[in-house]
């Protein structure tokens, strides 16, 4: 496939190989892009940027919920793309694809909301002759910058957003990922987009991302990836909005009191879900001693039947990593924690860059898998039995996006709520939920801001007043 550059669809001498994780195979080719590209991208989009401003919103929801229909119409060819460039089984990038068409119409329907108010001038003596309001207008050109494990839906939580507030947008898709994200942008033309408003660069983040972040054009960066990459970003912005969706270790309590057998689904399904490769997947599980020996057992033998492997397979439940160096770094974080005293109670084997999905316990604190993001497909168990502690061990990471309980306790799940420090708390469900309108970010090292849709407009716009002065 080629990239969005100024209104056309450019291709370059030097190229980048996109493969299938699960068997090496070529899925495609993309130019690499270099900053002479980079330069083009945000003179385009500078335009771009005068033209989705002046449109109205009806034109804007249009192409939106246009855009919404067309990925609606070829969800296989989409969920496919995923599946094979990516990690994502074919059931689990189906479901990504049907989160897009949402996130897409929620879009169109929220840039009917970008709304103002009247303010009060008159409020303060001085102010008797005047009357005025703030609207919202669209902060300009953005750079959004995205990640490899959910490649479509994490652009179009870029790309809806910006376009219902009539932003321009520069987009840099993650090396390994760029197939899904060009599919979008081929739709948005589709549907009639103003070219310009959209550009898309496929380069290497270490090659040409200094060049996008330190430009002086875009207004804001709209980053999601991991932690390094986003201080490097934010050493180099310079004076831009930035949003930040970083990366977690997610805690989850499971109370005595709790239903077992769900919070083993929940929970299994939490840690493994696109190969652990999950901004809010299960990492660490404290549960309650006096149902910590049947809630292991159960957990283990539902682990057991998972099925890993080929990803275009219907049955199968967990793909490969995205690369065998991850898959490589998982392995070693694996026996890293062992030498330290953790017990594998099954998994821990890799073939290529398929990682078996892995529950530890006795992980002791200055293990890699306690206190970094694992990123992959494993989980610790830890013992608790106090509520307070068990919030304190949650809180102890320097990481917040989601934590969650488990519990029939009203009073508990309260206590919980309120104790956590993180964007969300899941309340009889894992931490791996999100509703793409709701607001999701995270607190320290998790991140800067919110996105979902309403909450990214308000990131994406700022209020201008306007006051008359009436004789
Ligand atoms: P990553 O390595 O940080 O890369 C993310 C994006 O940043 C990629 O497009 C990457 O390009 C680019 N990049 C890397 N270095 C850059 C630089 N110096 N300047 C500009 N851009 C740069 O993350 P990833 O491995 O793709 O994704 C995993 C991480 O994302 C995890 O930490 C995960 O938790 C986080 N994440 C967070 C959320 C959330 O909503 N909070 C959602 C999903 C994922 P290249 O691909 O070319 O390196």
């Amino acid at each position: 496939m080629k990239m969005l550059l100024n209104g056309e669809w450019v291709d370059r001498g030097d190229k980048i190989e996109i493969r299938d994780p699960f068997d090496d195979s070529l899925v495609d080719m993309v130019p690499r892009a270099n900053e002479g590209d980079v330069n083009i991208a945000f003179k385009a989009a500078d335009k771009g940027y005068r033209e989705g401003k002046s449109m109205t919103v009806f034109d804007r929801a249009q192409i939106l919920n246009k855009t919404a229909a067309i990925v609606s119409d070829n969800l296989e060819d989409f969920a496919v793309l995923i599946a094979r460039e990516a990690s994502k089984t074919i059931r689990e990038a189906r479901k990504e694809v049907s989160r897009c068409v949402n996130t897409l119409t929620v879009s169109a329907e929220e840039s009917k909301r970008i709304l103002g108010e009247t303010i009060p001038f008159d409020s303060f003596p001085g102010g008797e002759q005047r009357r005025g309001y703030y609207y919202r207008f669209p902060i300009g050109v953005i750079l959004a910058i995205t990640p490899f494990n959910d490649p479509l839906n994490l652009v179009a939580h870029k790309l809806g957003p910006a376009i219902a507030a009539g932003n321009s947008v520069v987009l840099k898709p993650a090396t390994v990922t760029p197939l899904s994200a060009l599919k979008l942008a081929e739709a948005f033309l589709e549907a009639g987009l103003p070219p310009q408003m959209l550009q898309v660069v496929t380069g290497i983040g270490s090659e040409i991302g200094d060049s996008l972040v330190r430009s002086e054009i875009p207004r804001m960066i709209s980053f999601t990836g991991g932690v390094e990459a986003g201080k490097r970003i934010a050493s180099l912005a310079g004076i831009k909005k930035m949003g930040m969706e970083l990366g977690s270790d997610s805690p989850v309590i499971v109370w005595k009191d709790a239903d077992i057998d769900w919070a083993v689904e929940s929970c299994v399904s939490g840690a493994f879900w696109a190969a652990g490769q999950n901004c809010i997947g299960v990492q660490r599980l404290y549960v309650h001693k006096e149902i910590y020996k049947v809630f292991r057992n159960k957990f283990v033998a539902r682990t057991d039947k998972y099925k890993i492997g080929d990803k275009l397979q219907e049955d199968t439940d967990m793909g490969p990593m995205i690369t065998e160096m991850e898959a490589q770094r998982v392995e070693e974080w694996i026996q890293e924690a062992v030498k330290r005293g953790a017990v594998v109670l099954t998994g821990g084997k890799r073939k290529g860059a398929l990682v078996e999905p892995t529950v530890l316990e006795e992980v002791p604190k200055g293990a890699r898998l306690h206190c970094e993001e694992v990123f992959g497909p494993t989980v610790n168990l830890y013992m608790v039995d106090n509520l307070d502690r068990a919030v304190d061990k949650a809180n102890s990471l320097p990481f917040g996006l989601h934590a969650a309980i488990f519990t029939r306790d009203v009073n508990v799940a309260f206590k919980a709520a309120y104790g956590l420090d993180c964007g969300g708390v899941m309340i009889n469900e894992s931490t791996d939920y999100r509703l793409d309108s709701m607001p999701f970010g995270g607190v320290k090292y998790s991140g800067l801001g919110r996105e979902g849709i309403k909450f990214s407009l308000q990131e994406m716009t700022e209020p201008k007043v306007v006051c008359f002065y009436i004789k």
